[in-house]
């Protein structure tokens, strides 16, 4: 019996209706083409260690200083991963105990400003994230949030403005890093740019955590005084986040964390985060950032082969945004009719979007998780042939119909690692 299945049983033993769901989940991902460039799939050692008694445990504080007794195992646990994970990414400090990107980086804004200061982050709609100053955010609710875009002619940061938005408003912390843009960042040019505004450098690296750990993507942890980023996404951990930084602000930052924003730690979260840190010590997994790489590149060139307008123009890492606007269509159809053939993508927000944000003109679409799952350069031809297809005949439901059997063929030669 496999994992999954093994798992499924326990379960059911003690909850059925719990496990008839998870079962149907099980099945959704075992049998759709998962292209949000924001998901991944966790080995079957995460999912062990996540699944454990760790989780039984309160350990408020850190490795040696808890507040709880009965730490000494867990203490090991978490200073395993802090070693793992200061050696993977060159930082002198890392906590590991942020459950999520987005508590992260609220324990690095307490890090790094006051309630009132001014930020500056990447707009949302050029493929910021939420917590990077929206007004519904907390970064946009307790600070005085700015914002800087791409070029209207490149689609891509263009470092000037990015300056001469930042003379512009004094931000005491600049933010970069993106949820949605498909281009490399030039860390030491953000950082240059900090120093001469006298602001900290905030690099949120939740989306290519995984690209800069396999060496796919420059590193931003030599420029900025904080980086963020999450464990679920590029870098195929348990879900959660992190906090690297230099020694000088080590103590601070385990104070934003806690009992700044976090109560006790997920140790079994932690446990989950080591052991995928660890996987990145073998080259496989520098293979496999190469890889995510290779296929978004080989993803972005068929699409534009089939006629379809990319955002920039392309990819240089993980992810890409269909530009839907000169076809006339918006993103909310084509996800729609993407569900329906078990092709998994999301719609988004693209610069200078005149559509709404709940019906925007973009789909973004990235390779993670099916290069996770095995999958290649003819594979990413197929995709993009399929993608493209549904795009060109919304509504056929005959073009559908003939794109799940084929997506469903795709997932059937490249099972999920759990059976
Ligand atoms: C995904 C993401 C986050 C938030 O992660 P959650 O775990 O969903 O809170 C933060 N910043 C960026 C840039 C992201 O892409």
């Amino acid at each position: 019996m496999g994992m999954a299945a093994e798992r499924l049983e326990v379960i059911r033993a003690a909850d059925p209706d719990l496990a008839a769901i998870m079962e149907r989940e099980l099945e959704r991902q075992e049998h759709t083409l998962e292209l949000i460039p924001s998901e991944n799939i966790a080995s079957p050692a995460v999912l062990a260690a996540v699944g454990s008694w760790l989780t039984n445990k309160y350990a408020e504080g850190t490795p040696g200083k808890r507040y709880y007794g009965g730490c000494e195992f867990v203490d090991e646990v978490e200073s395993l991963c802090q070693e793992r994970a200061t050696w993977l990414f060159g930082a002198d400090h890392a906590n590991v105990q942020p459950h999520s990107g987005s508590s992260a980086n609220l324990a690095a804004f307490m890090t790094l400003c006051k309630p009132g200061d001014t930020i500056l982050g990447m707009d949302l709609s050029h493929g910021g994230h939420l917590t990077h100053g929206s007004p519904v955010s907390f970064s946009g609710i307790f600070y005085h949030a700015e914002s800087y875009g791409v070029s209207p002619e490149t689609e891509q940061l263009d470092y000037d403005l990015v300056r001469a938005r930042a003379r512009e408003v004094r931000p005491q912390m600049l933010i970069a890093g993106a949820s949605a843009y498909p281009r490399l960042f030039d860390f030491a040019a953000l950082a240059d740019i900090a120093a001469e505004v006298d602001a900290r450098l905030l690099v949120d690296m939740a989306h290519f955590a995984g690209l800069v750990a396999g060496g796919a993507h420059p590193s931003p942890v030599p420029y900025a005084d904080l980086v963020t980023l999450t464990t679920h996404k590029t870098l195929r951990g348990p879900w959660g986040g992190m906090v690297l930084s230099k020694e000088r602000y080590a103590k601070a930052v385990d104070k934003a964390v806690f009992p700044g924003a976090q109560g006790g730690p997920l140790l079994h979260a932690i446990a989950g985060k080591a052991v995928a840190l660890k996987a990145w010590g073998e080259p496989e997994m520098k293979d496999y950032a190469q890889r995510v790489v290779a296929n978004a590149k080989r993803l972005a060139d068929g699409l534009i082969a089939e006629g379809l307008r990319l955002v920039s123009g392309g990819t240089d890492n993980h992810l890409m945004l269909i530009d839907l606007r000169p076809l006339q269509l918006t993103g909310k159809a084509v996800q729609e009719v993407c569900d329906s053939a078990r092709i998994t993508v999301n719609r988004n927000s693209i610069p200078f979007d005149q559509a709404s944000k709940f019906n925007p003109s973009g789909i973004r679409l990235g390779t993670p998780a099916v290069t996770t799952r095995g999958m290649g350069i003819a594979e990413m031809d197929e995709i993009a042939t399929l993608v493209a297809r549904l795009i060109h005949h919304l509504g056929d439901e005959a073009v559908t119909g003939e794109v799940k059997k084929r997506a469903r063929a795709l997932c059937e030669a490249y099972p999920l690692p759990y059976g």
